[in-house]
């Protein structure tokens, strides 16, 4: 078998951004004691395995105190046979990794973080409820490489509240200035439940909802990126991720198996095909509550296929997924791919589909066509 992924949800932040809503709050030390040694359960009755990246992701797994870090290493280094190139990236909010918990997670075998920044520019930041500046990121990443970690990555969001053209190049040139061998960038997505959601829809000043830029703009400032980092070596890779690609994410695209443990984590495992996933609800993963679990019909992991490996830059070929699934299969969906070339939402060249760049900015309309493929209406 393959290795495997390992992702760990760490559903825990210091405070909440206005435009979340994902499983994840904020809990008291006693709660992060509990549910690390949940989670300290779940991997021990986990499949034994060879894992070759672990992702500690949430929430901001940087918020647990090294003696919790500890517990998790423990429990993942018994139960798993890491192997010693292992990916092992931390998501990390810019200052909440004191010394002693960077510690901790080298003691862990972290060589990769993942720092949440969003914005290089103050005001930006601190309008969605982020404690960081971009000086205390630029020290952060110091500390890391200081630490012996070079393999360092930073999220942006393009369509924060406030950004402007001028302000979101400021964001830009000051990431490329660090010299990070990678980036995420990500349009704004406002869930209607999240605080700057609420106000969004009803009116109202203090989540800065008055200051979001339009959607043109934010479509704008994403092509801006995607253009400024492949100009500065960060060549984009996926529809939002660009550099030396993560090997661990690189899996989700390309349906490698990989676990996911902890609240709302998901996982993806072969032969035969199945996902499962733990419930999104704390209590009730506190409780030991049972995983979904779907085995997935050989239509539903075309399906898949398709729509995870179009948001990589290779794109999808035919010939991989006739090997995989019979020609007969993959033929059935050779209308919707035409149809999608007409509206230069993709191309079809040397027996590869990839989105175009305009299919790019309506890539959840392009995914939506390769769901239930024989049933499709016109798209436009
Ligand atoms: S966006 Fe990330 S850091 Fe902010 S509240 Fe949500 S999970 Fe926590």
């Amino acid at each position: 078998m393959n290795p495997l992924g390992v992702y760990i949800s760490i559903p825990f932040c210091r405070a909440k951004c206005t435009y979340c809503n994902f499983a994840s709050g904020v809990s008291s030390i006693a709660a992060h004691q509990q549910y690390v040694s949940r989670l300290a359960e779940e991997i021990r009755n986990a499949p034994r395995a060879t894992v070759d990246s672990v992702y500690l992701g949430g929430g901001t797994p940087s918020v647990l105190s090294p003696l919790l870090i500890a517990e998790l290493a423990r429990a993942l280094r018994e139960q798993f046979s890491i192997t010693p190139d292992a990916e092992i990236t931390l998501e990390c909010a810019p200052g909440q990794l004191d010394d002693a918990g960077l510690a901790a997670m080298l003691e862990l075998g972290v060589n990769r973080i993942s720092f949440g920044v969003q914005s290089l520019v103050d005001l930006e930041a601190a309008a969605t409820g982020r404690f960081h500046t971009r000086a205390v990121v630029l020290n952060d990443i110091e500390r890391m490489r200081t630490a012996g970690i070079d393999n360092l990555t930073i999220d942006l969001i393009a369509g924060m509240p406030h950004q402007t053209a001028a302000s979101w190049q400021e964001s830009l040139d000051a990431l490329a200035a660090t010299g990070v061998p990678h980036a995420s960038v990500y349009m704004l997505e406002i869930d209607d439940d999240s605080r700057l959601g609420r106000e969004l829809i009803s009116g109202g000043s203090r989540y800065h909802a008055q200051a979001v830029p339009s959607e043109e703009l934010t479509a704008e400032l994403y092509q801006t990126a995607v253009a400024f980092l492949g100009d500065r070596g960060l060549a984009q890779y996926e529809i939002s991720n660009f550099g030396a690609p993560s090997r661990h994410n690189l899996k989700y695209w390309r349906r490698e198996p990989y676990l996911g443990l902890g609240l709302d984590a998901h996982s993806m495992l072969r032969t035969p095909e199945r996902r499962f996933s733990n419930t999104d609800v704390l209590v009730d993963y506190l409780r030991g509550a049972e995983k979904q679990t779907h085995e997935l019909t050989p239509a539903e992991a075309l399906e898949e296929a398709w729509f995870l490996g179009l948001r990589l830059n290779a794109g999808v070929s035919w010939q991989a997924l006739s090997e995989e699934f019979g020609w007969d299969m993959v033929a059935s969906f050779r209308p919707v791919v035409q149809e999608l070339c007409n509206l230069e939402l993709v191309s079809d060249h040397q027996g590869r589909v990839r989105l175009t760049p305009r299919g790019v900015l309506f890539s959840n309309e392009v995914f939506a066509r390769f769901l239930g493929v024989n049933e499709l209406q016109p798209l436009l």
